[in-house]
């Protein structure tokens, strides 16, 4: 069994903790460095990227995050997850500091007001059955990707919609508010120790 974290400062980390215990999981939730200990895996939810940078730092988790990640954690973002795990955040307020942990910029909010939120479905390379749901929600855009950086789901028009670059993987989109649970899947049997 594999021993997977949710990052559970701000946003929609319960959700993300069902998906992977229905997967057969051992979860935990982290909110300080300790908790960090033993993971294989950690996943940085949807919410506030803005909120959830602040809090980081206030746990002083930077550090100890990017360490974990290092030595072989595998870190799966979605949404505010995504932005946070770039190298370099387009429309970042002053004080948020992304984690870096992927050659990727990315632009905040790309995707107009919480109002136009909508669900739909797409294509994912290496999920079997077919595109899979997805729920957008002030989304943010993948804008420069690295020559490392593989585009794993795009949209019709070549947007990218999800990136992995060896063991971290981010999407724009949020998996854990669908019932599809086949991206969580993918991250645990593809990511995951990879
Ligand atoms: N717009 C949010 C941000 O910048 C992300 C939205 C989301 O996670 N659904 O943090």
């Amino acid at each position: 069994r594999k021993t997977i974290g949710v990052l559970a400062l701000q946003g929609a980390f319960r959700e993300h903790r069902r998906m992977l215990d229905g997967l057969g999981a051992d979860t935990r939730l982290v909110r300080w460095p300790g908790e960090l200990e033993g993971l294989d895996g950690l996943v940085i939810p949807g919410g506030e990227s803005t909120a959830i940078a602040k809090l980081l730092d206030i746990h002083g988790m930077y550090g100890p995050l990017r360490a974990a990640h290092g030595r072989g954690m595998a870190v799966f973002g979605t949404c505010a997850g995504a932005i946070l795990m770039a190298r370099d955040i387009e429309g970042a307020r002053p004080d948020q500091e992304p984690l870096a942990l992927m050659d990727v910029r990315i632009r905040r909010n790309a995707y107009g007001r919480q109002i136009d939120s909508f669900e739909t479905t797409v294509p994912f390379a290496g999920v079997e059955g077919g595109p899979v749901k997805a729920m957008f929600i002030r989304a943010p855009r993948f804008a420069d990707l690295g020559s490392g950086v593989r585009v794993l789901s795009a949209a019709d028009d070549g947007e990218p919609l999800a990136v992995r670059e060896g063991r971290a993987l981010a999407v724009a989109f949020h998996p854990e508010l669908t019932d599809d649970v086949r991206v969580h899947a993918y991250f645990l049997g593809s990511v995951v120790g990879a």
